[in-house]
């Protein structure tokens, strides 16, 4: 019943039923050829997917909001309901309506949200798509990630400080935890992920485990190298019903969890990961211009997914990185192979997502097929790549399994190019079974009977222009034009007039009509049966063929590496246990690809023994300072997940872990960072690393005053220097910490070479040793347009500055001003735009600043402005 006491119609009172089901979730509820939404999921619907909202029972008082869109269209409505952060429940009718007694039964068939996708139309082919689970333990944190779509399934443990960055590192498309669990919202919620609450008691210990004893069928979780009891197993047993809620399939590509071990590789945190922009780069959030769009010369989708997690996950251990150094040099010397291999792959089919959804029962025809032309392909690339030298192309080689009688039984039963479904038949071969075979000649024989039939009554009864056609409402029939219906047979039954012809049917139609029809579906049933069963036994090698993907997506990263360092002029690095940076003549591998070949200037990166652990990079703003110590840690990165870079040579120390962080007023991703932010990240460093990590700064200090920030860089420097005698590169425009090297052994000063003439400057960004003699930051003030008034008043104070110094009580004596004005003087420099930046301007308040505090914080807004 509705608010207004009238009765709801069957069909409604299903749909709120099952809308009650799947709360959270846009209900997509299939009626005829369409997919229907009501009430506040219509008006969602129709204000992201741009479609009509209307209402059912318009007549009524109380109508009902209603929006929908044809069924076959539902993988692009899907896309942009998932991309726009909504999960869906689609509701389709599982039974067949023709055969329906009373209302067609609905059920949901899947849920589908961002972490749990397996549709190829949904999912980006070069990206994982990870969905999270994270379980609270007593003293742990428990984590576990799945790619559905291939079925990879990892756990770890962690501690609430490292949580955000192993999110960070796994990047998943959603993440799963306990209802109520506000905390970890804020802590997580400003990466790019959707949160969903789970009910806690799908975090129960003991159900999860047996959920995943159950999933696996195993009696201990031991084979997986999983301890028991520890919060990474309640992690993935909720992780894993909620999968089974959502797929309501079975789910049996999912064949084994391994523990993720984070021992070998190199930590990143999140801000080291942002700030180096190795996925995406922090203005635009894109993949451009981000160092694997540099990297990525991947030829399938399933090395591009690889090569994500390589860069996210690069190694620490010298021998690992030396077999994969090896393979890349083995294969850079040989590019008629290079060449041949990668034409090869290009050529494959997603491997591991075909067989995920083979797996899931959801492959069609085409998949299979795909299936069988991917494999057919493998005979070549084994012998393409047997008797190499290199461990690792052996070992890869060896483990490529051809799955010879997989291919050949869908080669035997399926045609060269099947259509999509199986709605209408023709998947299966001619010649494959006798049965299919009969039936098919009996439809056919069938139509062509039908076919002589209206020739021989056409002569007999005399109308030339007599058609056979067929229609779902009353089948085949005969048809008649208006100026011969005189001619027309007694027997003949009108079944339909139009305007200029009348439509017939007779007996023996009907009778041949019959046989036609039940022979075609016959058929289709039988090729259904059949390709079901086809797919059963392809599902069971999935372990195989899923192995033998893995292995084509480390040949596609391997080759793609080689083929990047033959095609850039990379060398390879020389690795070491060692401490050291020993870079010669390198290049910042984004820029240097950005850059017309050639402008970009190559630069030595010496750092450790013999030549200091700590460098101190002075210059002014835009000479190349960042660049160039963003350009060791990338350099170092590349090496450690087994590239070739752009220098032209290089010995590298092993780092277990890379720091780098960007001072607040130069830190643009999240539109407001904070001093705080900086000093939290910069006490992270101070805490965590080791004699082995590398650590860029760029500018730390800058978001508070000027002696405040000297005076914490300063002592920053130090403690680096003498405590954790990390590797450092320090960038900074404070150029009083060149000081620093009179007190610290291990530091050196360096700067970018500028060339001076008549009072204009040319960066040359050229890294040479010594401290810079000025910092001309007041020159660059001028060249970005800051007024003369203010830039001769700022010449003024510097070089009073330069003389004095600061007094006695700690005051710096700057010169009056010239003459006052309002006490409220605004700065007009950028006019009444609207701007959320200018509105900064507008609220600065001059007076209350030291004027070179006011020049470097107008330069700074000015900087935000380009
Ligand atoms: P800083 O940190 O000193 O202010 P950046 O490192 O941001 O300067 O560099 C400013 C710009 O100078 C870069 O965007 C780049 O275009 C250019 N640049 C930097 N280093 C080089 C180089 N080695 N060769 C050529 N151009 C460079
Ligand atoms: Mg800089």
């Amino acid at each position: 019943m509705t608010k207004t006491g009238k009765k709801l119609t069957p069909m409604m009172e299903r749909y709120l039923e099952v809308k009650s089901q799947n709360p959270g979730t846009l209900l997509l509820f299939r009626m005829g050829d369409f997919y229907e939404l009501f009430h506040e999921d219509a008006e969602i619907a129709a204000r992201i997917l741009g479609i009509t909202l209307t209402s059912r029972d318009k007549s009524s008082s109380n109508p009902v909001p209603m929006a929908g869109f044809p069924h076959h269209s539902l993988d692009s409505y899907l896309y942009k309901l998932i991309h726009a952060g909504y999960r869906a429940s689609i509701c389709d009718q599982v039974e067949d309506p023709k055969k329906a007694k009373g209302m067609v039964k609905r059920e949901v068939t899947r849920v589908v949200t961002p972490g749990t996708l397996t549709d190829d139309a949904l999912l980006d082919p070069h990206e994982n798509n990870f969905l999270a689970s994270i379980y609270f333990g007593k003293s742990d944190i428990g984590l576990a990630w799945l790619e559905l779509s291939t079925g990879r399934f990892l756990t770890s443990n962690t501690t609430a400080e490292h949580l955000v960055d192993e999110l960070a590192r796994i990047h998943p498309a959603e993440c799963i935890f306990a209802e109520g669990n506000t905390a970890l919202q804020n802590a997580i919620g400003h990466l790019d992920t959707m949160l969903t609450e789970r009910p806690s008691w799908s975090f129960a210990q003991d159900e999860c485990e047996s959920r995943l004893l159950e999933h696996f069928g195993t009696k201990t979780l031991e084979g997986f190298n999983l301890e028991q009891g520890t919060p990474s197993i309640t992690a993935a047993g909720a992780l894993l019903e909620y999968v089974q809620e959502t797929q309501k399939s079975s789910i049996p590509h999912i064949n084994h969890i391994e523990p993720y071990e984070r021992g070998d590789r190199l930590l990143i945190d999140e801000a080291t990961r942002r700030s180096l922009e190795l996925t995406r780069t922090i203005r635009e959030g894109k993949r451009e211009g981000s160092l694997i769009s540099v990297l990525d010369e991947t030829v399938t989708s399933m090395g591009a997914r690889l090569l994500t997690d390589w860069i996210a996950n690069p190694l620490t251990s010298l021998s690992e990185i030396l077999r994969r150094h090896d393979s890349v040099e083995e294969l850079s010397q040989n590019p008629v192979l290079c060449s041949e291999v990668r034409d090869q792959l290009a050529k494959t089919y997603d491997l591991q997502r075909l067989t995920a959804r083979i797996a899931t029962g959801r492959a069609s025809a085409r998949d299979l097929s795909f299936l069988a032309q991917t494999l057919a392909l493998l005979p070549m690339l084994k012998a393409k790549l047997s008797g190499r030298k290199s461990e690792l192309l052996q070992q890869l080689e060896a483990g490529i399994d051809l799955c010879a009688e997989v291919r050949s039984d869908i080669e035997t039963m399926i045609i060269e190019d099947p259509p999509l479904t199986l709605n209408e038949g023709g998947v299966i071969r001619p010649g494959f079974s006798e049965e299919l075979d009969e039936l098919r000649l009996l439809s056919k024989g069938g139509k062509e009977w039908i076919a002589g039939y209206r020739n021989e009554e056409a002569e007999r009864i005399g109308i030339p222009n007599l058609k056979v056609g067929y229609n779902k409402v009353f089948g085949y029939y005969l048809e008649v034009s208006a100026a011969h219906a005189a001619k027309v047979p007694e027997h003949y039954i009108r079944k339909q007039t139009l305007k200029n012809q009348e439509r017939y049917i007779t007996p023996e139609l009907k009778e041949y009509e019959e046989k036609v029809l039940k022979a075609e579906e016959r058929a289709i049933e039988l090729e259904q049966t059949m390709f079901n069963d086809l797919r059963e036994r392809v599902a069971k090698e999935a372990p195989r063929t899923q192995q033998t993907a893995e292995i084509l997506a480390q040949i596609d990263v391997l080759f793609g590496l080689a083929h990047l360092a033959m095609h850039a002029g990379y060398t390879r690095p020389e690795m070491t246990e060692e401490p050291v940076l020993d870079i010669r003549e390198s290049r910042h591998p984004v820029l240097d690809r950005l850059q017309p070949s050639g402008e970009f200037v190559p630069n030595d990166v010496l750092l450790g023994d013999p030549y200091g652990r700590v460098q101190i990079i002075t210059g002014p703003n835009m000479a190349g300072k960042s660049t160039y110590i963003r350009q060791a840690a990338l350099l170092t990165l590349m090496a450690q997940i087994g590239s070739f870079i752009p220098a032209s040579e290089a010995r590298i120390g092993i780092a277990d872990r890379i720091f780098a962080r960007v001072g607040a007023s130069d830190e643009l991703s999240k539109g407001q960072s904070t001093f705080m932010v900086e000093m939290t990240e910069a006490a992270r460093i101070l805490n965590s690393a080791s004699e082995r990590s590398l650590v860029i700064l760029d500018e730390i200090g800058r978001g508070t005053s000027t002696y405040d920030g000297i005076s914490l860089a300063w002592s920053m420097t130090e403690f680096l220097h003498d405590q954790i005698k990390a590797r450092t590169l320090f960038a900074t425009h404070y150029h009083e910490l060149t000081e620093l090297t009179q007190t610290l052994k291990q530091a050196s000063n360096w700067n970018v070479a500028v060339h001076e003439q008549d009072g204009e400057i040319v960066f040359l960004h050229k890294i040479v040793e010594g401290s810079a003699n000025k910092s001309y930051g007041i020159h660059v003030a001028r060249l970005a347009g800051i007024p003369d008034q203010v830039i001769q008043r700022a010449n003024q104070i510097l070089s009073t500055l330069e003389k004095d110094h600061i007094d006695d009580s700690g005051q710096t004596t700057i010169p009056p001003r010239p003459q006052k004005k309002s006490s409220h003087q605004q700065l007009s420099l950028f006019g009444n735009t609207q701007h959320p930046v200018l509105d900064e301007i507008r609220d600065l308040n001059v007076d209350e600043m030291t004027p070179l505090a006011a020049l470097e914080e107008l330069y700074r807004i000015r900087e935000q402005l380009n």
